[in-house]
């Protein structure tokens, strides 16, 4: 075996779980599994190298100079990438170049831009857990947030799904309380169901398997104060929460961990200078099935962004302001005041037009103010970015004096203006550097005297040897003498053979050609040597001035973050309220209340797709007494789009932006549950009927009075009568049970349910209009009281382009059902006949026996007629089951 060979077996043995790519040269090369992994994940070919005696290894390998690129498509696919160095340099080493890993490559440490979504954050997440409580904590360590929070242990993992981390640590108790994400949503065998964890179809929901010792309440507290640099947590808040304590310092202990190098001072510490306490109450809660029901981030068929309501609503000027907006919709406020003063921001920035554009403005300018601190912390950040951050930050006051203007205290104290640091960078860099570090163009002339002398000196020495050809064919009269340079000897003189004769006395010859000889001079040796230092030192006086330019910077980082994320907030402000303008928004009335009332609301993605003036708009009335609407009209009228619309509307008054409506009145929602369309769950194994009762069980279990519950079509995946008899116990459930009573949209094309209306009396009928001309159907969008009578399915089936043929024989197929739905009615109850549009009508028994009961002149009957009448309908109650 080599001793290369075993330098990598070493090393791969404290790197099993990740792909160790092994620098060699200008190549990473992998070798055994690795190699045939990476051959295939990224396509290249798979080599073999002899290793030692009788040992040939598989061994793939990508160039170094395009290493990233490599490295996000190993990552993306979810693997952990192990980056082992040469430390030594090859050249100066003897035998055995010094290698080691110096960072560990995994989806939640990334800090690539490449491998980056620029308006989303990118969090590591841990979890640990102990009885009935949970921990968990989160970072991004490219903007430095970091937060921790310590909640029951069945909210985790909607509290995760919220987060959506890239990548997941796992105590060992935590393990149980996140289903993989096969089992999502399988009931257990007491019908429990973990319908709070998120979706396997939903963002990357990778867990990484964590050992027990790095969250150990006493290690992680130990771990948090010596990163933070400090004697207590109770700044933090989380003295009392010893499993937030303890997820949180896992985040600290894997981030050193994946960066083993980075022990040594400046540029290694990753930079999480603070670390927040929240609470999980403070927020609406959504799963991540709601999230993509309403279509926040992405939606269509082919899951686009711009038809998401995040598409809708981002006016944002900056990746920060985008950023949080993003977040900000994925955790709806459930405190009222904190949510007033988001509106109060955003209707100052709608009244004052002029404010506002002065505002964008001023925020076109703000580069990613976060990630550039990130890597200025990190030692990794290219002058163009310093100066960008300078640009950022030369924009604070002019911010600061419009939010000022518009009465925003409370924001205008977070953006200080920062002359240190931008009086600094404009001192320190050329205004347009070029090259890399260390070649002389970064920093500006004037700045440090050293670096000056040093390139003087090497100027100097340059200007020596550009003249000394001139200079040497007058001495020597030869006209020919030229001067050159090569890699082994230098500089030289070089003299045709023809004309050695008579040279000076100081030329040493050095190298003799064919038909010339190389010579050089002693003084041509010392201005090569003094330019060739010079520039070594010049290239270390560079870097040394650069470094300590950014660690002078980084001193700022606790005051640019709070700044950035004022900035963010004006952004976020300043976009909701542009949104609004452009489409027509006003501000909603919030409260504690049960109501939930919107005058002419409209869906803000679906208008946006239709032409100007062709959205029609509606109301929704919900409230204590009418606590269920169950929405009848055919396919296609808009009953789906109607109850989003009033979910989303909701959203977005408790995210603080303004609604798509003439009015809105909003009592507070705790959660938004969905249960939308029929979607095969093909990747999970599950059928969509199951899918769909799973949902459903997931949310009579969990809903609470204060929920508001969108169902869409239950019943669906089932036969007629099956879905039918699901749905309206789904209903009879939803509005009976003292726990639920929760605000519920109901939309079915069942129109049979609307039969339900006469005996709940929280639950009101409502209809999508829609006219018949001749054999064609019109939708009217438009939502009126009552319940629909039938469901124009064929109808719908024929506009749909079904062939004539097929199309007529369902129209002969239902007149024949409906004929023999009739006849059996009229058999069981002779008495109250059906108009004949009234299709299958499987539950008429049960209200009509109530409108036969209402019907009684009772005052005016007889003892025996009213004995009678009651064996009557006793019979007719007994039939209703049969029906
Ligand atoms: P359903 O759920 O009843 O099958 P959808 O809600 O999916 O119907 O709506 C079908 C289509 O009708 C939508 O894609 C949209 O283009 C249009 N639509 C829905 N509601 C409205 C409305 N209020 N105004 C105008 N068009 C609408």
């Amino acid at each position: 075996m080599t001793p290369v060979r075993r330098q990598y077996l070493k090393i791969k043995e404290a790197y099993r779980d990740s792909i160790v790519l092994f620098r060699m040269g200008d190549f990473y090369e992998t070798f055994d599994d690795d190699a045939r992994l990476v051959a295939r994940e990224l396509d290249i070919t798979l080599t073999s190298r002899n290793l030692g005696k009788n040992l040939r290894v598989p061994m793939a390998g990508v160039p170094a100079v395009a290493v990233e690129s490599y490295l996000a498509r190993l990552v993306k696919k979810g693997h952990q990438v192990a980056l082992c160095e040469q430390l030594s340099d090859p050249a100066l080493s003897k035998g055995l170049v010094d290698r080691d890993v110096v960072r560990v490559v995994t989806p939640g440490t990334v800090f690539e831009d490449s491998l980056l979504d620029q308006r989303a954050n990118n969090y590591l997440a841990a979890v640990t857990a102990q009885g009935e409580q949970a921990g968990l904590a989160y970072a991004d360590i490219t903007t430095g947030e970091f937060a921790a929070a310590q909640m029951p242990a069945a909210q985790l993992p909607l509290e995760l799904s919220r987060i959506a981390p890239a990548e997941t640590l796992v105590s060992p108790p935590a393990m149980s309380l996140l289903p993989d994400s096969a089992d999502v949503g399988n009931a257990d065998d007491a019908g429990n169901i973990p319908a709070a964890a998120p979706d396997s179809r939903e963002a990357p929901w990778r867990l990484t398997p964590a050992d027990a010792a790095p969250f150990e309440p006493e290690t992680a507290a130990a771990r948090l104060l010596a990163h933070f640099r400090i004697h207590t947590l109770e700044s933090f808040g989380c003295e009392d929460l010893p499993l937030a304590v303890s997820a949180a310092g896992a985040i600290i202990d894997y981030l050193e961990r994946t960066r083993p190098s980075a022990g040594d001072g400046f540029g290694a510490r990753v930079q999480l200078n603070h670390l927040s306490v929240y609470s999980a109450q403070q927020y609406m809660a959504l799963d991540a099935r709601a999230r993509r029901n309403l279509e926040l981030f992405q939606g269509g068929r082919g899951e686009q962004r711009e038809l998401s309501l995040l598409a809708a609503l981002d006016r944002t000027r900056t990746v920060l302001g985008a950023r949080l907006l993003r977040r900000w919709l994925g955790q709806p406020l459930l405190d009222l005041t904190a949510l007033e003063r988001r509106l109060d921001a955003v209707e100052s920035f709608y009244r004052d037009g002029i404010t506002r554009s002065a505002a964008a403005a001023a925020l076109s300018d703000v580069p990613d103010l976060e990630r550039i601190m990130g890597r200025v912390t990190a030692g990794t950040v290219a002058p163009r970015e310093l100066l960008a951050l300078k640009t950022g930050l030369d924009a604070l006051p002019e911010l600061r004096q419009r939010v000022t203007d518009l009465g925003l205290h409370w924001l205008q104290s977070d953006l200080p203006p920062a002359p240190e640091v931008t009086g600094l960078i404009e001192a320190a860099l050329r205004p347009e550097p070029s090259g890399a570090v260390g070649d002389g163009n970064v920093i500006r002339p004037g700045f440090s005297p050293e670096i000056d002398q040093l390139k003087d000196a090497s100027a100097n020495a340059r200007q020596y040897i550009a003249g000394l050809e001139r200079k040497e064919r007058e001495r020597t009269g030869i006209r020919s003498l030229k001067v050159g340079y090569n890699q082994v000897f230098g500089y030289y003189i070089e003299v045709s053979k023809a004309n050695t004769a008579a040279l000076p006395p100081d030329y040493i010859r050095r190298q003799t050609l064919t038909n010339a000889e190389r010579y050089i001079v002693p003084e041509l040796k010392e201005y090569e040597s003094l330019a060739l230092t010079a520039r070594e030192r010049l290239a270390e006086a560079e870097t040394e001035v650069y470094r300590r330019v950014c660690a002078q910077v980084a001193e700022s980082a606790a005051a640019i973050a709070r700044a950035a994320a004022a900035i963010a907030q004006a952004d976020v402000f300043c976009g909701l309220a542009q949104a609004a303008v452009d489409h027509n928004y006003v501000r909603p009335v919030v409260d504690h209340g049960p109501e939930i009332r919107i005058r002419e609301g409209r869906h803000p993605v679906v208008e946006r797709v239709l032409p100007p003036g062709r959205y029609v708009p509606n109301d929704v009335e919900l409230s204590r007494d009418a606590r269920v609407l169950v929405l009848t009209g055919p396919n296609m009228a808009g009953k789906s789009t109607y109850i989003r619309q009033a979910a989303l509307i909701t959203l977005m008054a408790q995210t603080g932006s303004f609604v798509p409506a003439a009015e809105a009145h909003i009592g507070l929602v705790d959660r938004i549950f969905t249960r939308v369309g029929l979607q095969d769950d093909l990747a999970t194994g599950q059928s969509t009927f199951m899918v769909e009762m799973v949902e459903t069980a997931a949310i009579l279990n969990q809903a609470t009075p204060r929920s508001l519950v969108i169902l869409d079509e239950i019943g669906r995946g089932t036969s007629t009568y099956d879905g039918l008899s699901i749905a309206r116990s789904v209903i009879e459930h939803l509005h009976n049970d003292p726990r639920l009573g929760c605000k519920t949209l109901f939309a079915t094309h069942y129109h049979e349910l609307t039969q339900l209306a006469a005996t709940l009396p929280g639950v009101r009928n409502y209809r999508v209009a829609v006219t018949e001309e001749g054999s064609d159907v019109v939708f009217l969008h438009r939502i009126l009281p009552g319940g629909a009578d039938r469901s124009y399915g064929v109808h719908v089936a024929r506009l749909a382009g079904l062939p004539p043929g097929v199309v007529n024989r369902a129209w002969e197929v239902l007149a024949d059902l409906e004929s023999q739905a009739d006849g059996r009615r009229k058999r069981a109850n002779p008495a109250t006949r059906q108009p004949p549009s009234q299709q299958l009508a499987l539950f008429a028994p049960g209200p009509s026996l109530a409108d036969t009961v209402r019907a009684l002149d009772v005052p005016n009957m007889t003892p025996l007629e009213a004995l009678n009448k009651l064996y009557e309908l006793q019979e007719e109650a007994n039939r209703e089951g049969y029906i």
